[in-house]
């Protein structure tokens, strides 16, 4: 498979920021694939990026911001050559350790019934995920997803 850089040239952008409840949950997916929607993806394509999102934001409301409240912030990227960027933020409770983080089957939440497969979903709707996290200062998921290129 091609191998892809995710570094071109950024064409447009869009920030947004929503409490972290759970009626957001779907307002952040439908958001970020309309704006997607100006690439004209294939409609897997963007049922992938929803799905993504949904996760990683779940995870900040049930999660990062766990019995308190607090702010997701989106940023999404459009880069040359169709491919996308999107950045799930919060500044809530952080990941101890990532790599076990993104293990299948791995929850901290066993109580509330999770199966620990966020970001095994995300990793399998996306071409790459990149997680940064502080514990006390917050987390970021990064979404990446090349679109095919509908002329060839
Ligand atoms: P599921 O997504 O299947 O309902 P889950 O949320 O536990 O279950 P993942 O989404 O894979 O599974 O996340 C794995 C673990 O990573 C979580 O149990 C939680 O401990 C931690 N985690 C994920 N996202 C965040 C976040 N934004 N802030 C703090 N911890 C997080
Ligand atoms: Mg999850």
């Amino acid at each position: 498979m091609k191998k892809r850089k995710f570094s071109g040239a950024v064409i447009n952008k869009m920030q947004i920021k929503l409490p972290a409840i759970s009626v957001n949950e779907g307002m952040a997916r439908a958001a970020v694939a309309a704006f997607c929607a100006s690439l004209d993806p294939a409609a897997i394509e963007i049922a992938d990026i929803k799905c993504a999102v949904s996760e990683a934001v779940t995870n900040c409301i049930v999660h990062a911001y766990k019995n308190t409240s607090g702010l997701i912030y989106i940023t999404v990227s459009l880069m040359e050559g169709r491919a996308v960027k999107i950045e799930i933020r919060d500044r809530g409770c952080g990941i101890e350790n990532i790599k076990q983080a993104r293990m299948p089957l791995f929850t901290t939440d066993r109580e509330d019934e999770r199966s620990g497969m966020g970001f095994t979903v995300m990793e399998s709707f996306c071409d790459k995920v990149g997680v940064r996290s502080k514990v006390g200062v917050g987390t970021t998921v990064i979404l990446y997803k090349q679109f095919v290129d509908r002329d060839t």
